[in-house]
């Protein structure tokens, strides 16, 4: 059958309910302006369910900076387009007000998972996800939920909601998409200059330096911070944000690399913040 796009809850309901004897329902939450990382997600969603629901939410209580949330790119055409050649059944796009027809009396506050990386410098943006992605999954009653890993704090966060709440999704996490030279695809990166998108890869040479220094056997994270930080240019439209390498279970920093963990960062290429991550496993690059 064709893609269809709803904007109510209710009609989302009752497009879904009638295809639950069909096979599972696969759910992927974006905030539209899809590119390949999402249609990563999508044909994952794709090959393992019957019926694949699209999110497309642009969602306001997880933006820390109102210029960051009004200057977001949207492009539902081209995405329902996108999603049409990709065999998805259902776009479920919201407006704000159908989300939040009224200010929320209740939301999902984040523990320790959110102290640090984006959580320390971006207050209160995980606690927005993790209330959006529960009214989603409450909403879509999905079988199986897509994130990538290219949000890889936020994939933790999804972890925990799942398990804290008991919300019977099974999350799947989804390898992160990248350009030719290394940068990870954002919808984001659409608002980078031309000379500003030839600064942006710095941060994937930082984390692909980090990963084989921890192959080879080096576990300081002070010396592995020097080492991402040495690949970041001296110039004055890049600043590195935070760079550290965590627990990839609870996302605490550590100071030695003596198990696999999460390598982290986020770079700061004029006024667009970007972010990335790479898992290192000592002794193996
Ligand atoms: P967003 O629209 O940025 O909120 O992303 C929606 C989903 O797509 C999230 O689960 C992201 O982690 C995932 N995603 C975004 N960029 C990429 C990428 N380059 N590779 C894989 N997944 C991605």
């Amino acid at each position: 059958m064709a893609l269809q796009i709803v904007e109510t809850i209710a009609a989302l309901r009752a497009r879904v309910s009638p295809r639950r004897s069909n096979g599972p329902i696969g759910l992927v939450p974006t905030m539209g302006a899809l590119h390949d990382g999402h249609a990563r997600l999508i044909r994952q969603a794709r090959a393992e369910c019957a019926t694949v629901v699209v999110s497309i939410f642009v969602n306001p209580i997880q933006f820390d900076r109102p210029e960051d949330l009004e200057r977001y790119p949207r492009s539902l055409e081209t995405d329902a387009a996108l999603c049409e050649s990709l065999g998805v059944d259902l776009i479920f796009a919201p407006s704000v007000a159908e989300m939040y027809p009224v200010p929320l009396a209740c939301r999902v506050e984040v523990g320790r998972l959110a102290d640090h990386l984006c959580g320390r410098f971006r207050p209160g943006h995980f606690n927005g996800v993790a209330t959006v992605v529960l009214k989603l999954f409450e909403i879509a009653q999905a079988d199986r939920s897509y994130f990538g890993e290219k949000d890889a704090q936020q994939l933790a966060v999804v972890r925990r909601l799942v398990s804290d709440f008991n919300v019977p999704t099974m999350v799947i996490g989804v390898p992160t998409v990248r350009e030719l030279d290394g940068l990870a695809l954002s919808s984001r990166n659409q608002r980078l200059s031309a000379e500003e998108r030839q600064l942006a890869p710095a941060l994937f040479h930082a984390l692909q330096k980090v990963q084989r220094a921890v192959a080879d056997g080096v576990t300081s994270a002070a010396d592995l911070k020097q080492l991402a930080a040495g690949e970041i240019p001296a110039d004055s439209r890049v600043r590195l944000e935070y760079f550290e390498l965590v627990d990839p279970v609870d996302f605490q920093p550590v100071d030695r690399v003596t198990s696999p963990v999460v390598a982290a960062g986020a770079l700061w290429v004029g006024t667009t913040r970007l972010i990335d991550n790479m898992r290192c496993v000592p002794g193996q690059s």
